[in-house]
């Protein structure tokens, strides 16, 4: 939806051993939340940016970030949901997106995210041209909500061939995050 609507996910589509796999549609949104044990969440991309957030807590949080959604502060807000639901600490990885060197951008639309998120966004393309950091903005919106960042997978969706880019022109698929709780073992 390239928003910064996020939802909370309390329960799962009550799929069992034996049973076929039923899924319960969700509403539309860019993030999820959730506390349950059960649940598994996902989101697709292509190009923008897939976060995965959690906490000591068990809680948890799948999150799209578009350059609107990062705008429209889709990361705060799935972060402030976590904590409503009990997380301290919040831990977050940022997965394959587009990066600078291929992410031309146009400077009306540099200034609104530089407004929101400094000028470390601001970048140029491989070509010169002006161009947005989303990883530089990522790592902003975590600073601003108090997300320690933790490693995650480095790498431009464009200049690789392993992802379903729409710069890109490979435009034929999507990659899922998947994010679950597991218990510390023993
Ligand atoms: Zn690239």
């Amino acid at each position: 939806m390239h928003g910064a609507e996020v939802l909370i996910i309390h329960e799962t589509g009550g799929a069992a051993a034996g049973d076929d796999h039923r899924v319960r549609p969700v509403p539309d949104g860019d993030g999820m939340v959730s506390a349950s044990p059960s649940a598994g969440l996902a989101i697709l991309t292509a190009d923008c940016a897939s976060i995965a957030l959690g906490s000591e807590e068990g809680v948890f949080a799948a999150v799209h970030a578009g350059w609107r959604g990062l705008l429209g502060g889709v990361i705060e807000v799935a972060t402030a949901a976590m904590r409503d639901l009990g997380a301290t600490a919040v831990h977050g990885a940022l997965g394959p997106t587009i990066h600078a060197e291929c992410y031309e951008f146009s400077e009306d639309d540099l200034a609104s995210v530089a407004a929101r998120y400094g000028d470390g966004i601001r970048s140029v393309t491989s070509g010169g041209r002006p161009a947005l950091d989303v990883p530089a903005a990522v790592a902003a919106a975590f600073d601003g909500a108090s997300v320690c960042p933790v490693a995650g997978i480095d790498v431009c969706t464009c200049c690789s061939d392993r992802y379903f880019s729409y710069r890109g022109g490979r435009d034929d698929g999507r990659q899922a995050l998947v994010v679950w709780s597991m218990e510390e073992s023993p």
